[in-house]
């Protein structure tokens, strides 16, 4: 277990700006100062009002849910890590699986984004995930380790510090189907243990790892207990306030 504990909200493409007001405002409201870092990543454009909104509190923070590869340039609609970082943002999520299917994202562009982002002083939550048929096949430890080997081992010890993981298999996500606690917490095991073995056992310690898949307030709590389970990225249960802070607030 990491000593970090961080829950982080996807918004997706959800919420206009009145939405958007709506929902920090009552997360404001509902939670407390803890330990937890809790991380809101809105679409883009709401990113600088969110922004404003949780300007005073320390323990929430900002994630965007994509940069470009690019450090700046001809790139009509894309937006940058600067930019981005400019306004407060301090995480951005990548290799998202509805990134690498709906926009073509391969390891290698991932990795190039994993790159930039650090290089512009982003912290990365970097998710990784198996498909059904992997998991059916039982060769779900196969795919991870190799999206972990083509992304984070290409990585520094330094830029580690950077770096958080979010298990995410594919099937959980936005299915209602979650992954039994042991199922995750095996695979974060397992995840903790390339870690050791590329970094040693003091990195591997420090990153943390998160699961995402079908998270709700019901059901964060013993995922949360689990020994290498250091908190959740959350699709769906964070559009709603009250299961959110309740995520957040689901650690023993
Ligand atoms: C996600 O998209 O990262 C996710 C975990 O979604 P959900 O919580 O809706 O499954």
């Amino acid at each position: 277990m990491s000593n970090r504990k961080l829950v982080a909200g996807n918004w997706k493409m959800h919420t206009d700006r009145s939405e958007a007001i709506k929902l920090t405002t009552e997360i404001i409201r509902l939670s407390k100062m803890s330990d937890v870092e809790i991380l809101l990543a809105p679409p883009h454009c709401l990113i600088p009002l969110v922004g404003n909104l949780i300007a005073d509190l320390p323990y929430i923070e900002l994630a965007a849910q994509n940069i470009s590869e690019h450090k700046s340039g001809a790139y009509t609609g894309e937006v940058s890590a600067h930019m981005l970082h400019s306004l407060g943002v301090s995480y951005v999520i990548l290799g998202h699986s509805e990134r690498r299917k709906y926009f073509g994202e391969t390891d290698q562009i991932i990795l190039s984004k994993i790159r930039r982002a650090i290089s512009t002083e982003l912290k990365v939550i970097y998710c990784c995930g198996e498909g059904l048929e992997d998991r059916n096949t039982a060769i779900q430890n196969k795919i991870i380790e190799a999206q972990i080997q083509s992304s984070v081992l290409q990585l520094t010890p330094d830029q580690m510090q950077d770096i958080v993981i979010a298990y995410e298999p594919i099937w959980a996500i936005g299915t209602g189907v979650t992954a039994r606690p042991d199922q995750a917490q095996q695979m974060h095991a397992f995840i903790r243990s390339i870690l050791a073995d590329h970094f040693g056992e003091q990195i591997a310690m420090q990153v943390p790892i998160i699961y995402g898949g079908s998270v709700k307030s019901n059901n964060a709590q013993e995922l949360f207990a689990q020994a290498d389970i250091d908190g959740g990225l959350i699709g769906g249960a964070s559009l709603d306030a009250e299961s959110f802070v309740a995520i957040t607030e689901a650690f023993e």
